[in-house]
């Protein structure tokens, strides 16, 4: 078995290490025997959606999502578009889940109109929502706990057809009004955790790649179980610090 990522956007929208996600799941798919080609794309290169499985787009400030607008206008939106609603895995953090949304309205009054993939948009905040946080994804997005960074000043709305990626337990989330936190539609992820997101979460990070394996050859088996001693260990300490606090 063999898995495709593309990494977009990757010298623009990339915060606190979110490539992070990517070596972790390369690195939990070679474990068991899975090959993985990762391939870039950027500013002005061409998207062929067909030959990737799952996509990834990191954060960015809202300087670097206005850069970003040309390009997708040009094509790559109505590709990534097309992507979604063919059900490859979308892995979006921050400004890229934002940008994959109807529009960013941002706190200094500017309007930028992004690709409309997912029915949702967000109201920038003059106050930023920043810290460490948790959440409990949906039972459909593996149930497990979530703990994460956030640091945003968008506060992102979820339309009616598009659920959360789980309910926020300790932090701000998608607003911090409705205890949302990020969004499923189809099989994109989408989520407000910044950089080490898949390593101190395996659970998620395992059923993201099984959802990617599922939708490319329908019966695959379950993932073989790993030694995560490591990374429970991380994602206990924060954890707890979380419930503490
Ligand atoms: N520019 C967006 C905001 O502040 C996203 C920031 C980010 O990706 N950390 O809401």
């Amino acid at each position: 078995m063999e898995l495709n990522i593309c990494h977009l956007y990757p010298d623009i929208l990339n915060l606190y290490g979110d490539r992070g996600n990517i070596i972790t799941m390369n690195r939990r798919l070679e474990d068991r025997g899975i090959r993985v080609n990762i391939e870039e794309c950027s500013i002005g290169q061409p998207l062929d959606i067909d030959r990737h499985d799952i996509f990834f787009i990191g954060g960015g400030q809202d300087f670097e999502q206005e850069v970003l607008l040309r390009d997708l206008a040009a094509g790559k939106g109505r590709d990534i578009r097309s992507a979604v609603e063919d059900e490859k895995v979308f892995l979006a953090i921050c400004g890229g889940y934002q940008m994959l949304g109807q529009y960013y309205k941002t706190w200094d009054g500017s309007q930028l109109d992004f690709i409309g993939a997912i029915n949702i948009h967000t109201i920038g905040a003059k106050e930023r929502m920043i810290g460490n946080y948790m959440f409990r994804t949906t039972p459909e997005s593996s149930g497990s706990v979530v703990v994460g960074f956030e640091n945003h000043s968008g506060k992102t709305y979820l339309g009616e057809d598009v659920a959360p990626l789980g309910m926020v337990l300790k932090g701000y989330g998608n607003n911090g009004e409705d205890q949302t936190e990020g969004a499923r539609y189809k099989n994109v992820f989408a989520t407000y955790s910044h950089g080490s997101l898949l390593p101190k979460n395996p659970v998620l990070c395992d059923f993201i790649l099984q959802t990617a394996l599922i939708r490319k050859y329908d019966s695959a088996e379950p993932l073989a179980p790993l030694d995560d001693a490591l990374e429970n260990n991380a994602h206990c300490y924060m954890e707890q610090r979380l419930q503490k606090g």
